[in-house]
Formats: C-alpha cells, structure tokens, sequence
C-alpha cells in the first residue's frame, strides 16, 4: 500500500488528506498544532464561539462536494445581508466597490475611461490573475489606468502592501474583479447598446446592487461553526483510516528520488512515505531540504489583522450581516456578525461582531489594539452592523500573519526549490497564495495528484 504524508492541517493539508486516503494510501496528516484546521478554527469566549474572521464556504462549486462529505452533515444555506462601504457611503446589498458615490464629473470621466480601456482590451481584460504582473497592473490591465489609480488605496489598505510591489495574485483575496461604476439608468442605456453589453459583461461592471446576483448561495457549518467543521474534517479523516499526527512537527526531511522519502518528527520517530504533499509553505520546506529559505522569504508580504470581537444584546443587530469597508482611512476592512449565521455560536439574547482591521506590524493598533476599540466600534456603528452604545465585553485578536500576497518576483525566487523538489517523485507542494475554500480544496486535489501520478507512484500502486 503506497504510504502518504501530508504535512499542514489547514483546509489544503485536510483535503489533500482526504484524496490520498480516498485513493487508497495509507496516510498520515502531520500538524505543530493541537488541533487540525488551521485558520478555521473556534475561539471560546464568554459562551461565544468565536470564528477567526468572516468565514463562509461557497455553494454550487465542484469543491463544494469535498467540503459537505469532510462536514459529515448538511451545510446550511445562509444568504448573508452585505453593503460595502466606499467613498463615505454605504451601498446595501453589494459586496463591491462602488464608485456611483463620486461626483458627477469624476464618475463620467472614469466610466468613460473603463469602458474606452473595455473596448480596446477586449476579452483579454477579463483573465485571471496573472503572477508575474505587479497587482497594479493587473487592475490596470482589466479596468483601465483611472479605476486602477482609484482601487490602489484600496487594495493597500486590505493587503497591507503596496499593489506596484505585490503581485496580480494580490487580487485573489481582494473583492476587486467588479465594480459598480453606474447607476441603474446608465447601465440599462448602455446595455441596449450590444457592443457596451459585451463590454459590461466582460469586465463584470454591475449596475443597481439588486440587478448584482452577489451575495450569492453561501454555506456555513450546521454547529460549531468553522471550528465545528474542523473536528467533524478530525472525524471524518479518521473514518477513512488517516492517522492524524497533532502537535508534531517535521525536524527533517530527506527525499528519496524514487519516493522513498525520510520524515523526522520532533518526538524521534521517522516515517517513510512514498508520497509527501506540503501544505505548510515554501520558506519551511526549503529550510528542510537544504536550501535557504531568505530569497523566498523576501518575495511574501505578510498581512497582519486584528480581530476585534465586541459582545452585544441581540437586539442591537440590525440584520445586515457583512460590510466590505473600501475607504482607506478607515480602520476596519470587513466587520461582520457571524452569529446571525448561526445563533447557536452566542450564548441566548447575545450576538457578536467581528471586525477585521489589517494593520502594520509597527502601528499603534497592532502595539495596543484596547487603545483602538473606540474608534473601531464607531465604524462598526457607521457601517449600520450594530446599533448603540459601545459594548463593555469586547476582545481583541492579533494575527501577526492573517495572510500573505507574494511580489512577481516570488516564482523566480522558487526555481532552486522547484528544481529540488523536480528531482524527487511523489514530493509534491500546494501553492500558498492560492486564496479561499474553493481554490484551496482545488490546489490540494492538483498536489495529489501529480504526487500519485509519478511513475514510482504507478510502480507502487501496481
Ligand atoms: C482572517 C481571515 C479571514 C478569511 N476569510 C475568508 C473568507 O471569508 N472566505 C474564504 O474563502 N477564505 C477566507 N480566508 C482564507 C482561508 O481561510 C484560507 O485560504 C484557507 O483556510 C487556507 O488553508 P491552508 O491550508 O492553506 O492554510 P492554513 O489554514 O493557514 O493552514 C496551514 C497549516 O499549516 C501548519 N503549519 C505551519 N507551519 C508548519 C510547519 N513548518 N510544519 C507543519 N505544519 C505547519 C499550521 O499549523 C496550519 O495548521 C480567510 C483567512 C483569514 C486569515
């Protein structure tokens, strides 16, 4: 039987578990934490169960299959209430950036710019993300120089980096691949226009918020929320036979180049596994095999965030569930209530709020969050979530590295790695920069597979 390890107990670790196991290897899911998961995960709090950050999976994607057999049970069906907030002003029912809010002037010169930029770009200004773009020139590239000068700010604030600096990926975590750029009116003018349809579909401009198919069928766990969901991923993995190896950590590694590979835990033990799937990072697995791992390490932008989590009485809820903040001299980049989701994550009468607040690692916020509570409470207030005064019970959360957008430069300081990893079978690696449940399940399945199918690997299942 062709013997696996996984190491990383995050959703891409989890699933590449789970397809491993599904194909018939005997695997083993390594993690340094007590318990898988990784960023989902539950923060008990005064009866709370705390989610780390806004947390939901998507409905009606291929991955969505993976994630409700892991959950075990039904997901439910959740459509959230969302408004973003740009410019100052709050638009309801849109997750966008919504440029209708500038003056009349401003607005006309850049939809005339996005649609001119539509027109000559073609359905090239639609592709996904490119890598070796800087991500200012991917917003370039697909909506014109104007809207990209304006989104700039934007993107900064919730990447916590410069978008001339990181790459096109950066637009991955960010909701930047529409924009609502015209009232009702003007879209619907412009529609009747085919060559402007064309155009408006392309570029996914959106009109009136209603006329936005988003918030589109979102899932959430049936209990426990997102940590719920990990220990039903514990479950489920160990009813398919994979022993989970928590709270260990890989000391060394030596790849063999036929699989055959050595994996040293901390606690002595060595496992000998035909296939290694690596979910934890390149910068570690580069340390591990001999390399140094500073190039890479260069190439990534750590986003810090804090997490503020208040306490209110259900009735201060007002219902809207998730608000994108778009101006950049604001604190907070999404606050929402995930317990409207799930009541049962609120002790009875109670609700809280989660307000995510990316912020240098050298700022005042990040040194003493408390200081801050105020200023955040009065977004989360402005932003229509919650009603009242600021609540007593609130608690804070630094993540030091909640995510990571990598520099164009970050594939070309992986080439030594690469090569490395080329000349060892069934040693395989999951891309870190790839965002989000759905593009997570699908990166795990790519890394098993390609680790399954190298000649060792058909050697050994034969
Ligand atoms: C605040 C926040 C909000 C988010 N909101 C959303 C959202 O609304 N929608 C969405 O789709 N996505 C969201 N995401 C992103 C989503 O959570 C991630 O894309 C996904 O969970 C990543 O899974 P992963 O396995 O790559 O990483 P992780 O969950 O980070 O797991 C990595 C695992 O590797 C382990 N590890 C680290 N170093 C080592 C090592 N050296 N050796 C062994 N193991 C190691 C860690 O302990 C961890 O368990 C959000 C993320 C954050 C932080």
């Amino acid at each position: 039987m062709t013997q696996a390890v996984v190491v990383g107990a995050g959703l891409k670790g989890i699933a590449a578990a789970r397809a491993l196991a599904l194909e018939g290897c005997q695997t083993i899911l390594v993690d340094p934490a007590p318990r898988l998961g990784g960023v989902y995960a539950t923060i008990p709090w005064e009866g709370f169960s705390l989610d780390i950050g806004r947390h939901i999976f998507p409905g009606g994607v291929p991955a969505t299959a993976v994630l409700q057999d892991l959950a075990g049970a039904p997901f439910r069906e959740v459509r959230p209430r969302a408004a973003s907030i740009s410019f100052g002003c709050r638009t309801l029912d849109s997750e966008l950036p919504d440029f209708t809010h500038l003056d009349d002037d401003a607005r006309g010169a850049l939809l005339a710019d996005v649609l001119d930029h539509a027109v000559r770009a073609g359905p090239e200004a639609a592709a996904p993300p490119c890598p070796h773009l800087t991500m200012a020139a991917q917003l370039e590239h697909r909506f014109g120089a104007r809207a990209a000068a304006a989104l700039a700010p934007m993107a900064a604030k919730i990447l916590q980096a410069d978008p001339a600096e990181i790459s096109g990926l950066g637009l991955l975590p960010a909701p930047f691949t529409r924009l609502r750029l015209a009232d009702d009116e003007t879209t619907a003018a412009l529609k009747r226009v085919p060559a402007f349809d064309r155009v408006l579909q392309q570029i996914n401009l959106t009109g009136s918020p209603s006329s936005d198919p988003a918030p589109a069928r979102h899932l959430y766990p049936a209990s426990g929320g997102m940590g719920g969901f990990a220990s039903a991923c514990a479950k489920r993995l160990e009813e398919l036979g994979v022993a989970l190896e928590l709270g260990r950590t890989v000391r060394a590694l030596s790849p063999g180049a036929r699989g055959g590979h050595l994996v040293l835990l901390d606690d002595g033990r060595s496992l000998s596994p035909d296939i290694v799937v690596w979910t934890s990072g390149a910068p570690a697995l580069a340390g591990l095999m001999g390399l140094d791992p500073a190039p890479i390490e260069a190439e990534a932008r750590p986003a810090p965030i804090v997490l503020y989590y208040f306490d209110i009485p259900a009735q201060a809820a007002t219902g809207l569930n998730w608000v994108w903040d778009f101006d950049p001299d604001h604190l907070a980049f999404r606050i929402s209530v995930p317990s409207l989701i799930d009541p049962a994550n609120a002790p009875d009468g109670r609700h809280y709020v989660c307000a995510e607040v990316p912020v240098p690692l050298d700022g005042p916020v990040f040194a003493d969050p408390a200081a801050h509570a105020q200023t955040v409470w009065a977004e989360v207030h402005a932003a229509g979530i919650a009603a009242g005064p600021m609540p007593e019970r609130f608690r804070t959360m630094k993540t030091p590295v909640a995510y990571r957008s990598c520099t164009p430069a970050w594939r070309e300081a992986l080439v030594p790695l690469q090569e490395r990893l080329a000349r060892h079978e069934g040693l395989e690696m999951t891309d870190e920069f790839l965002f989000g449940a759905a593009p997570s399940v699908q990166e795990a399945a790519r890394a098993v597979s390609t680790a399954l199918d190298g000649p060792s690997a058909a050697r050994l299942a034969g």
